[in-house]
């Protein structure tokens, strides 16, 4: 697959260079010279469509991610709070230690709590799910980035570029 991804490059304090790619989120590298830079993220592009391509298409939890990763400005603090503890219990399945377990459940994750464990009775996914609904039938769908070409949800609101498609539209006003 050869398709072309933009790579903004940085250096940080310390005279590393960092390369991202808006396109894809979480995508990044860095190094000491710009050889070994593009090197890397080549590799590191090539890598993430290899794992992230594999997923199909599914317009309900791209939107769903979407308006989690980017708009949680337009949630209620409720929402918010449910939507921290979701983290918080994942996290509790995931660390080692009964101690560590109980504090990421109770103190972060809001077991127990009534109005939180009734928002999540049918699991964390419909709760997002439902959130990112209400969110896009107040706002509308110009709160998401689209492609301009196959209309799929593009993985970030300044990203130009798509990653389903590859289309580029960066010369577009
Ligand atoms: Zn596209």
């Amino acid at each position: 697959m050869s398709r072309g991804f933009d790579v903004v490059i940085e250096r940080d304090s310390e005279g590393y260079y960092i390369a991202s790619v808006p396109a894809l989120p979480g995508c990044h590298t860095q190094a000491r010279s710009l050889d070994e830079l593009s090197a890397r993220i080549k590799k590191a592009i090539e890598l993430y469509l290899e794992v992230v391509g594999k997923r199909s298409y599914d317009d309900e939890s791209e939107l769903t991610a979407y308006i989690w990763k980017n708009h949680e400005h337009l949630m209620t603090d409720f929402e918010r709070r449910v939507g921290r503890a979701v983290h918080a219990r994942q996290k509790a399945e995931a660390v080692e230690g009964e101690a560590m377990k109980r504090m990421l459940s109770t103190r972060w994750g809001l077991v127990g709590d009534p109005e939180v464990d009734s928002a999540l009775s049918a699991g964390p996914e419909p709760f997002r799910r439902s959130v990112a609904k209400r969110i896009l039938l107040e706002y509308g769908d110009s709160i998401v980035n689209r492609c301009l070409q196959c209309g799929r949800v593009v993985r970030t609101p300044r990203a130009r570029q798509c990653f389903w498609c590859g289309h580029d539209w960066h010369n577009q006003p």
